[in-house]
């Protein structure tokens, strides 16, 4: 297995970070996640922006340049060998003496590597995703992709060991997103989804679905989502890169629309399929 670390393509196990590498010591870093189809990665542009973006959020610099950065990582895809998987990216402010305050010049770290991914179900079928409501205790800069998770983390394991997928963000009755991946409702016919911002972070597969909804003539309303109105929605369905589309069955113990996939939701989920194949199979 290899790993991409400032620069330089090595087998993982020979890679070193350093022990007051400040990714480790404060999550001070950001990261990003690039779904692979047939070897290529899909909407590699729009996650690099989305880096770019979160690095400035932290006043990070990114230590290696874009274009730099853009070819280290297509061959480190050639020379993993991956052809249906994703690309885990990470980037910290490096290693210096530990300290809250930012190091004078930093080093700057970016690590990155491929992995495998199972195939995702067709459109309409595997199992729904079950959410399991918890309140959002997450930081103010969701859209910041930091590494700094473990809100998320805490959310989604007391989700699966309870027996859900996913842990869903409801904060004073509001629904804002899900501990890995963006919520929607379908409610009279349009997409409602919580805006992006402080508590929602700007979904790339989110993107893409607001442009594939705009071909289909399906309005999206991005406004805020009421929990209440979320358990009565026609159908509701989470997306991000790893996962596409994924219907959802359960909302605690509340079964939502007929127990399997609405109409809207497959319909959109083929439509991502198709900007899949064109973007990767050229
Ligand atoms: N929200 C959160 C908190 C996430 O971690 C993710 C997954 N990266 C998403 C939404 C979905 O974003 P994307 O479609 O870019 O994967």
């Amino acid at each position: 297995e290899l790993v991409y670390i400032n620069g330089e393509i090595i087998p993982m196990a020979d890679a070193r970070i350093g022990v007051e590498d400040r990714g480790y010591q404060f999550a001070d870093g950001v990261y990003e996640v690039f779904r692979l189809y047939n070897g290529r990665p899909f909407t590699f542009k729009e996650h690099l922006d989305r880096l770019e973006r979160s690095a400035a959020g932290i006043k990070l610099a990114l230590p290696t340049p874009r274009t730099e950065l853009e070819a280290g990582l297509l061959k480190l895809v050639d020379r993993s060998g991956v052809r249906e998987g994703m690309i885990y990216l990470q980037a910290t402010r490096g290693v210096a003496p530990r300290n809250h305050v930012f190091p004078e010049s930093p080093s700057g770290t970016v690590v990155a590597y491929c992995r495998p991914l199972p195939p995702i179900p067709n459109p309409g079928e595997g199992e729904g995703a079950k959410l399991m409501a918890v309140p959002d205790e997450r930081w103010k800069r969701c859209w910041i992709k930091s590494i700094a998770l473990l809100a998320n983390v805490l959310a989604k394991n007391e989700a699966v060991s309870q027996g859900y997928d996913e842990a869903v963000f409801v904060e004073n009755g509001v629904v804002t997103e899900c501990s890995a991946s963006n919520v929607f409702a379908i409610i009279n016919g349009k997409i409602v989804t919580h805006p992006v911002g402080s508590k929602v972070l700007p979904g790339i597969t989110r993107e893409v679905l607001f442009q594939c909804a705009a071909e289909l003539k399906i309005e999206v309303d991005e406004r805020t989502l009421m929990e209440s109105e979320a358990v009565r929605a026609q159908e509701l369905f989470i997306t991000s890169t790893t996962r596409e589309i994924s219907w959802v069955a359960r909302w605690n113990e509340k079964y939502i629309g007929q127990g399997r996939c609405g109409p809207l939701t497959a319909k959109l989920h083929r439509a991502i399929q198709q900007r899949v194949r064109q973007e990767t199979n050229g």
